[in-house]
């Protein structure tokens, strides 16, 4: 096939959702789907929680099995790249040399795990953990006998890998170069409870340090050098330090971006016929009083990809959907509805000494955001305060013997 109707480009979540929805909302022309990885799409979230602790066989992470795909017609490129878009002649270039033309044309290529720029980078021993490829390549280190494992980064997956680490009693470092972890996406409460219970499991949790260089001997990593000098030893490194949106080829084609492509309400790059899904995409974002962001999320990835399979079915509508985001740390199951930009008050329900609590952000009164740890209830009725915008007396957002449904 060297020219399909519609072609997405990236076989991850937003790309295998576009092509579900495409045709569950009755598409029937070509499909083909272009993925760089060699499996069809698969869920990531699993890769630094149940599948790297070995909880869960690579073949359950499938987010179909091949024979759907087939039943379904949709065809795939794997193992292949997208190198170059002619937006004039609608036409691709991939990593084989070959060409591949397309009617319509959806950008889902998420992000390249973001390299660290200091001497060392580039040895043995360090990993990303973004792929099933990287997964597995660190779980080798880990049978190899890795021992001392040095996590850079105090995001959601640098915080999962450690959790996961510290559980098969090997030596965990995670440094963070920010005074707190989840600085970007957290408030200050969340942060501390858990860095608590990172250390509670024996994580060594570093906050507020620079790394200097990677130390290596025979082209292997051997160790952490901090901007203080000390020399932390360590078998292995991951680093989790945020992703880089894999769009050089759309940009280079003249589409408009700098975190990303941009889109507007419809997912619609500046190019035409070619719209941009998942966290590659830059959008205002209405939860987030309209400000350009990008969402790394499963339900973004998943909402974009629908949003844009309904336009091309011909049922457009702006994208709008409510954002919510899961992470799963020790037997700790955090849950988050909205987006806390710009919160001024953050009010707890629920003591955090407890393991079971949850955080309600306001601004200027009025409910943005819910983080729920160990609290499905909260997160469940919660829900629906968060996307009204409800504004709420504190004292009865914070009383939990008060159903959050009763507030609704
Ligand atoms: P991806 O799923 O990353 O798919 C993009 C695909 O495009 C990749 O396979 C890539 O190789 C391919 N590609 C890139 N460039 C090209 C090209 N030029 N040509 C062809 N193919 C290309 N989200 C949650 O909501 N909850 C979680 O708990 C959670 N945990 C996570 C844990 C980990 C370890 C990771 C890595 C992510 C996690 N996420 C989580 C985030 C979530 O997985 C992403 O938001 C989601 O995968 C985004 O989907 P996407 O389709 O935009 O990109």
């Amino acid at each position: 096939m060297d020219q399909a109707d519609i072609v997405i480009v990236g076989a991850g979540h937003g790309g295998a959702q576009c092509a579900i929805a495409l045709r569950q909302n009755g598409f029937a022309g070509t499909i083909m789907v272009v993925g760089r990885e060699p499996e069809y799409p698969y869920e990531r979230p699993p890769l630094s929680k149940d599948y790297f602790a070995r909880e869960k066989a690579f073949e359950r992470l499938l987010i179909r099995p091949p024979t759907f795909w087939a039943e379904k017609d949709v065809n795939f490129l794997l193992g292949t790249e997208v190198t170059a878009v002619d937006p004039a002649d609608k036409q691709l270039t991939l990593s084989d040399g070959r060409s591949l033309g397309y009617g319509k044309l959806v950008w889902a290529t998420g992000g390249d795990p973001r390299r660290l720029s200091c001497a060392g980078a580039d040895l043995a021993g360090v990993h990303a953990v973004r792929t099933r490829a990287d997964c597995d390549a660190l779980m080798a280190e880990l049978d190899g006998g890795a021992k001392r494992i040095t996590v850079i980064g105090g995001g959601y997956i640098g915080l999962e890998a450690a959790a996961v680490l510290s559980k098969m009693a090997l030596d965990v470092t995670l440094l963070e170069a920010l005074p707190r972890v989840l600085a970007r996406v957290a408030g200050e409460e969340l942060s501390a409870f858990y860095q608590q219970e990172h250390r509670r499991h024996g994580v060594d949790l570093r906050l507020g340090v620079a790394v200097d260089s990677l130390e290596g001997k025979d082209g292997r990593v051997i160790g952490v050098k901090l901007a203080d000098g000390e020399v932390l030893a360590a078998d292995a490194v991951i680093v989790g330090i945020g992703i880089v949106p894999a769009v050089g080829p759309l940009l280079q084609a003249g589409a408009g971006g700098v975190n990303g492509v941009d889109v507007d309400a419809h997912c619609r790059t500046s190019l035409p016929d070619i719209y941009a899904i998942g966290d590659c995409a830059a959008f205002a974002c209405d939860y987030a009083g309209r400000q350009i962001m990008r969402v790394e999320s499963v339900q973004n990835a998943n909402d974009m990809a629908t949003c844009v399979a309904k336009a091309i079915c011909g049922d457009e509508q702006p994208y709008r959907a409510f954002p919510w985001f899961w992470s799963n740390q020790f037997d700790l199951k955090l849950q988050t509805a909205g987006i806390n930009v710009g919160f001024d008050q953050a009010i707890i329900r629920g003591d955090p000494s407890d393991r079971s609590f949850s955080i309600i952000y306001l601004k200027q009164g009025r409910i943005l955001a819910l983080d729920c740890v160990n609290r499905v209830k909260d997160y469940v009725q919660g829900r629906k305060l968060v996307e009204a915008g409800a504004m709420l007396e504190p004292h009865l957002l914070a009383d939990v013997d008060l159903p959050l449904k009763e507030l609704v």
